[in-house]
Parts: structure tokens; sequence; C-alpha cells
């Protein structure tokens, strides 16, 4: 770890030193004390510093979203969304410390009531493609549920959890309540995963590592969420409104340059409105604005690094481009939106997460066989159906093996509502009204009223 650089254009922005095992040990200890007064603090004081946390944040706002600008290379109308998004899942479990409540149940010879219990300390895992929005599904329901929290950023993208923290100092969280500990995922990740006072793992990132951090926490039967990757199926029915299913499909897998694990990377289209469908899709993929992030147009930025860029290339190469679109040349990551034709489901773009500013499409004959095609993968994150046919519509939402699904729209997450995957996409849902459940035990309580 060391100097972190800017996508735009290759810069050095900064220099983070990284972790060692030690610093993470120190950290871990800090956390342990700092949960005894957390966890027993009043909940409504618990809930008013959050609420202060979410108010320094919005005060910075601007502030976090041009860092982000830099560091991930999103674009700035995206990065005040994220900044803003820190904020409101703040502000939204701020409220949850005072409702955490269980439940009493009706038993013989006594009273029964279960308490939602914190774990103690928490350690989550981001990875670079948003590094703002995941920090915060983890940090804000985890220490609203009375943990304290240690936060590794990505390598790539330290910068803006670095400030948070900073921010949370500020609002006064008490010292060892939040720490952003910047480094290596084989050094301060592992050591999340093997230290003993870290109580659960919430990780969001690749399934290969998700798979290990898994069977790691298995040896101290630690808790575990874990989001990973998607290959998401967008399902267009001849009875779509084509217009809109093709205006909008591009924003659906090129935003954040496709850097999004709910990205709809394959597209499923009815055969009798294939061609049309392809039609309608070239001018707005041609329209996709790719340009400098910092500048309030622009649509698209560059991808992360440019390692990144030659393994999105290479799923190119060879493949049936049908059309792109265009991207600045020069310094920076840059790749332009790709439209590929798929031969046949065993195609590697069709299969594997590309994670980058490339879609595949591919034409389906009835309802039976979308759901096959959308349902033959290992993954099951979101994806989105495009029919007017309300019955279609649940028929085939209740169908598709997939943890957030949208009918005529492309949203996935609204802190307001659940999110995460089936398959190998994940375990554990976050955000919605039960994210606290995901940070606490249950424990029951028996009080004999026998005389
Ligand atoms: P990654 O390599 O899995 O890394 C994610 C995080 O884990 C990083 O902070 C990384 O640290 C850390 N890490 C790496 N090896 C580790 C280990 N052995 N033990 C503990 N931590 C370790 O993923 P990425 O390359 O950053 O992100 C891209 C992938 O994440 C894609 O596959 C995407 O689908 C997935 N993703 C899923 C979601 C979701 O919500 N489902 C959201 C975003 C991304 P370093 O920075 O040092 O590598
Ligand atoms: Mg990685």
């Amino acid at each position: 770890m060391g100097e972190v650089i800017s996508p735009v254009d290759g810069a050095g922005i900064g220099v983070v030193a990284g972790c060692s095992v030690d610093d993470v040990d120190a950290a871990v200890a800090r956390a342990a004390v700092a949960f005894e007064t957390w966890r027993n603090m009043a909940p409504g004081d618990r809930g008013r510093l959050l609420r202060r946390f979410a108010a320094t944040v919005d005060a910075h706002l601007e502030e976090l979203a041009q860092l982000e600008v830099r560091n991930a290379g999103h674009t700035v109308g995206n990065a005040r969304w994220e900044a803003g998004n820190v904020r409101d899942v703040l502000d939204y479990y701020a409220g949850a410390p005072e409702r955490l409540t269980g439940h009493q149940i009706p038993v013989p010879g006594g009273l029964d009531v279960t308490f939602h219990e914190p774990l103690g300390v928490v350690g989550v895992i981001v990875p670079w493609n948003f590094p703002m929005p995941i920090a915060g599904w983890g940090f804000a329901p985890a220490l609203a549920a009375g943990n304290t929290v240690v936060l590794k950023p990505a390598e790539l993208t330290p910068l803006t959890a670095l400030r948070l923290a900073e921010l949370a100092r500020d609002a006064g969280l008490p010292d060892g309540v939040f720490t952003v500990l910047p480094g290596r995922g084989s050094v301060v990740g592992e050591r999340f995963v093997t230290h003993p006072a870290v109580r659960k793992i919430c990780f969001t990132g690749s399934t290969e590592v998700g798979t290990r951090i898994m069977a790691g926490c298995a040896d101290q039967v630690k808790r575990v969420t874990l989001e990973l990757g998607g290959k998401s199926a967008n399902i267009v029915f001849a009875d779509a409104d084509l217009e809109k299913a093709a205006a909008t499909a591009p924003y659906a897998v090129f935003d954040n340059a496709g850097q999004d694990c709910c990205a709809r990377s394959r597209i499923l289209v009815q055969r009798r409105v294939y061609d049309r469908f392809l039609e309608l899709l070239e001018p707005a993929v041609r329209a996709v604005r790719v340009e400098d992030p910092a500048r309030e147009t622009a649509e698209m930025g560059p991808l992360i690094s440019a390692a990144h860029r030659d393994r999105v290339a290479g799923y190119v190469d060879g493949a049936d481009v049908a059309f792109t679109g265009s991207c600045p040349d020069g310094p920076g990551f840059w790749y332009a939106p790709t439209v590929l034709l798929a031969a046949s489901p065993a195609d590697r773009h069709w299969r594997e997460e590309v994670f980058g500013p490339v879609v595949s499409v591919l034409p389906f004959d009835d309802e039976a066989d979308a759901i096959r095609l959308a349902n033959d993968t290992e993954y099951g994150l979101s994806g989105s159906i495009w029919t007017r046919d309300v019955g279609r519509a649940v028929r085939v939402a209740r169908a598709v093996e997939s943890g957030n699904l949208s009918v005529n729209s492309h949203s996935s997450v609204r802190y307001w509502t659940p999110f995460g995957g089936m398959k190998r996409s994940g375990l554990g849902r976050e955000l919605g009204p039960d994210a606290l459940h995901a940070f606490t035990d249950v424990k029951n309580v028996f009080i004999g009223t026998e005389e």
C-alpha cells in the first residue's frame, strides 16, 4: 500500500500507509473497550450521536463527493448521491436504537422476553467500487445496534472512509467506536477474520475472496454477511414499453462504468422484438456521456485501474461486438460502453462477471425460456423485468432466483428495503428495517413467577 492513484488521469493524489497486524490488534483492543460504554449508552443518546454524525456528513457532502471523483473516478452526480446515501443511512438507523424491541412470549410459569444483544466488535471489509455507500450500509446499522466497528477500505480507494472516520470523531462518537484501518486485504482483512474479539465480518467484494472469508469465519463460528458478485439479467418481453426499456438499459449496466455488482450485464430480449430493441439500444448507448467525471454532465467515468481495464478488454477480444459508445483517449483508465452479441449462453462474456461497461445480449423465445436463461448462472443478486402484463411480471419475479428485482425499472438499492444476493451472490441481507438483526444475537430470558 502507498500511493493513491486517480483513475481519471493516473496521477498520484496522496499516500496512505497500510496498517500492520499489530495496528489492527491495537485498534480491536480499543474497540473492545469502547464496546462496553457504547452498548450501555442510553438508546436515545446513541441515536443522537448517529444523527450528529449524519449532520456532519451532510455539512461535508461536497468535499466527500469531490474526494470520490478524484479517488474512484465516479461522476460528480453519483458521488454526491453516494455521500448523501451515507447521511441518509445514518439518519435512518439513528432511529433504530430506540425501536430495537424484542418479544414477550406467552409461556406457563413465568415471563419470557427476548433481547437483541449487540455482538461486540464488527469488522467491515469494503471493495473499491462504491467506497462510501457500502461502508455506510455496514457501519451505520452495526453502530446503531450497539456494536463498535473496525473498517477496512479497499487499498485503491481509502480516502473517503478515512475522512468519514474524522467526521465521526468531530460529531462526538467516542474514541474506539468507529475506526478505519486502511491496508491490504491479506493483512488487515485477514486479521479481522482471525481475531477472536472481532465477532462478525460484514464483507462486500468478489465471490472468490468472500468464499475464503466464510471458511475462515467458520473456525470461530464467527457471524458473516457476504455481498458478492452478480451477473444480473434485464429481461425484455415483446409487450414491454420498448422505447423506455432500450433508453434505460445502458444506465442499468454502464452506471459507475459497469463496476456495480447489480449491473444488468445480460440483456434477454424476446426474439420477435430483438432486432427492433437493438435498433433502439444503439443510439442510447452512443449517447452515454463518458467524460471527465468532475463535469456536471458526465454520465460515466473511467475504470478503477489499468489492470482492471486490461481484464475488461479481455472479455471483448474475439467477441461479436454489436456497437460501442465513445470515451476520451489520453491518460486515465477509459473504456467505451460496449454491446456484445452472445452466440449462446456458453459464451464467457455471458457467464462471467465483467465488472466493466460491457453488456451481452441474447434472444429468448417465451416466458419459460427467459426464466431458464436468467437462472442459468451461479449468481443471483438483482435483475429487471420489462413487460406490461402484470401477471407475467409477478410470475417472472417469483421465478427468477435473485435477491433484488425491479419491474419496469432498474432500481436495486433503496436503504428502506432489504438488499442482498441468492446463490453465490451472497449470504444475509443489508439495509431495510431488519438490518440490525444481522448485527445482534437474540437472547431469550425466562423469569419464573411461581411462588
Ligand atoms: P475483492 O478483491 O474481493 O476485495 C474486496 C475487499 O476485500 C477489499 O477491501 C480487499 O482488500 C479485501 N480482501 C482481499 N483479500 C482479502 C482476504 N484474503 N481477506 C480479507 N479481505 C480481503 O473485490 P474487489 O476487487 O475490491 O471488488 C470487485 C468485486 O466485488 C466484484 O466481483 C463485485 O461483484 C463485488 N462486489 C459485490 C457487491 C455486492 O454488494 N454484492 C458490491 C460491490 C462489489 P484489497 O483492497 O487489499 O484488495
Ligand atoms: Mg481484489
